[in-house]
């Protein structure tokens, strides 16, 4: 089977969200409103900009700011073992793609491959050059894309998902996230969808 995952708030969490630390380097106070609704560095000064673009692609940075959420690991792990194939697709600029590769090949050392789209781009042409047999993810819209083009789908909750896009399993933590994908795959070889 191969599975497809969002990044950030499907496999990660930010103990520091990139907002919050870079406006506090630069100005010294909170991001003061609605957090950016993406993540392209055009929402920020350029002065701003400059500094999330150096700090994406340090050490500290990446060490210290993403997480993996609870039990993300062991789910890559578990699915590894079981024999699936395993993707990430995640909306980056091109500054920090290198600091992101750095950080799933630490975290998610299973991961066979990492690929990008532009911030605010879609991720539906991605998802079906993989051919993917299941969608991981967040963002209430590419779950909805992904399920009208016919693939099972799981929602990684979160408060802006709320509104249910009804053909996807909603999965509150990453544990969950694993009993999903177990089922759907013993789905898939009963029904010959898949071989492995
Ligand atoms: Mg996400």
């Amino acid at each position: 089977m191969k599975i497809g995952y969002d990044l950030d708030w499907t496999l990660t969490t930010w103990k520091t969200p990139p907002w919050n630390f870079a406006s506090q380097l630069i100005d010294r106070r909170d991001w003061i409103g609605e957090p950016p609704s993406e993540y392209g560095l055009h929402v920020f000064s350029p002065q701003t900009r400059e500094v999330l673009i150096q700090l994406f692609n340090s050490d500290f940075y990446m060490n210290q700011c993403p997480v993996p959420r609870f039990y993300s690991q062991n789910l890559l792990t578990q699915q590894h073992v079981a024999g699936n194939r395993q993707f990430i697709i995640t909306a980056r600029a091109a500054h920090i793609r290198p600091g992101t590769i750095s950080l799933v090949n630490r975290f998610f050392p299973e991961v066979e491959d990492v690929l990008f789209v532009d911030p605010g781009h879609s991720k539906a042409s991605t998802i079906d050059g993989l051919g993917l047999d299941v969608w991981v993810d967040d963002d209430p819209n590419e779950l909805a894309r992904a399920g009208a083009a016919g693939l099972p789908t799981i929602i990684a909750e979160a408060p802006w998902n709320e509104t249910n896009w009804p053909h996807a399993r909603r999965a509150s933590d990453c544990l969950q996230i694993a009993m999903y994908l177990d089922k759907l795959k013993e789905d898939l070889l009963y029904y010959g969808k898949i071989q492995s």
